[in-house]
């Protein structure tokens, strides 16, 4: 007899990692975020130092930057051409999204699965 599959909403947090195009110059850049498909995407800002290692490995350049809309500064991916900042109000947009390279993080921002979905250029 054929189990019966559990269902359960599992978390799975996740650091994303995706190729985007600037907002401001258009160049390519890469862009991290947080998930797990129980809020709403974050960005570097609410990373933890783990996580932001994991980003800045693949290749996301992030550093502490000041945000005229916000009138503060935080760390935020930014544009290797231009300079530009990723702003935190744009991670909405990634919900359900999954990132070009997702890293599965355990309890303690362990990477325990490294899913390629797109070669990062
Ligand atoms: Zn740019």
């Amino acid at each position: 007899m054929a189990k019966k599959k559990k269902v359960e909403v599992q978390a799975k947090p996740c650091i994303n990692i995706s190729v985007i195009s600037c907002w401001n110059c258009k160049s390519d850049m890469i862009d991290a975020y947080y998930s797990d498909d129980l809020s709403i995407p974050r960005g570097p800002s609410y990373f933890t130092e783990k996580q932001m290692k994991i980003a800045i490995d693949e290749g996301c350049i992030i550093k502490e930057t000041f945000s005229k809309t916000m009138q503060v500064s935080y760390p935020a991916s930014i544009c290797p051409n231009c300079g530009s900042m990723h702003g935190d109000f744009f991670y909405h947009d990634y919900a359900y999204v999954p990132g070009d390279v997702q890293c599965f993080l355990d309890n303690d921002d362990n990477v325990i699965e490294k899913v390629i979905n797109k070669e990062l250029v």
